[in-house]
């Protein structure tokens, strides 16, 4: 039996593999995943495309949209505002697909609120020195705001007990597998009992991680 077309949400700390993880599911599985295009008021980056990567929109477009309640949910992230459209959401799930929505963990928290159906789940890589790695490797963000980002990221990995479940984005071909498993299953929580010594052990050696930057 299958759960039916439901929200999947994927968030991680800035580097966890979220944004991968969602295209690759999209590329692998077409028929069966959607991707929600986020509204931002933040720039584009180099190789970003408006309507297909984000919706580029001003302040004050963007604040429009939230009194006219075009959101699902909206969050902050870096000083920039950010927001999931129900339009996209609605469209996704009626064509019989799941929606996958990259989001940060405020707006995982507010979906997980008003959707019971809806699974959350959290990607981080086993290693802290690995997600620092692939922060660093993108190349997308300069030193000043790796660093914010993984201050931020400290505060959203406290945040992960709050999730259906947790996937590690080790090797990509597994994590993207394990996110189309647990997409077709209820919205339990579900935790290992050796998870929550490895989170604490995982945020202090992130912290160090941080302060050798
Ligand atoms: P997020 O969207 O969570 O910030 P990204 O998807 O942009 O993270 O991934 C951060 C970087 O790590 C990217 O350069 C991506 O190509 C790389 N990456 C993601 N997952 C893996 C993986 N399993 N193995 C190796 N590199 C990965
Ligand atoms: P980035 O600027 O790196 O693309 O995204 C910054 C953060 O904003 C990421 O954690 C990303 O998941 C999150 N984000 C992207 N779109 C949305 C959205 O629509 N809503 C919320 N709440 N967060 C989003």
């Amino acid at each position: 039996m299958t759960v039916g077309p439901r929200i999947v949400v994927l968030s991680a700390p800035s580097g966890g593999g979220k944004t991968t993880i969602a295209k690759t599911l999209r590329e692998r599985y077409p028929d069966q995943f959607g991707f929600s295009v986020s509204a931002t008021t933040r720039q584009p980056r180099g190789g970003e495309t408006d309507g297909v990567d984000y919706r580029f929109w001003t302040p004050s477009q963007f604040l429009a949209g939230v009194n006219q309640g075009q959101f699902l949910e909206h969050a902050q992230y870096g000083g920039e505002l950010y927001g999931t459209l129900r339009s996209d959401v609605a469209k996704i799930l009626e064509s019989g697909r799941h929606v996958l929505l990259d989001i940060e963990v405020n707006g995982a928290a507010q979906v997980r609120k008003l959707d019971s159906h809806a699974l959350t789940i959290f990607i981080l890589p086993s290693d802290p020195r690995v997600l620092v790695q692939r922060l660093v490797g993108r190349g997308s963000e300069s030193r000043d705001e790796i660093k914010q980002r993984l201050e931020r990221a400290i505060d959203e990995i406290t945040e992960a007990t709050a999730f259906h479940r947790w996937v590690r984005n080790d090797d990509l071909d597994q994590a993207v597998e394990a996110v189309l498993k647990v997409s077709e299953e209820p919205a339990t929580f579900v935790r290992d009992p050796r998870d929550l010594p490895w989170m604490k052990q995982y945020l202090i050696d992130l912290d160090d991680e941080r302060h050798r930057l």
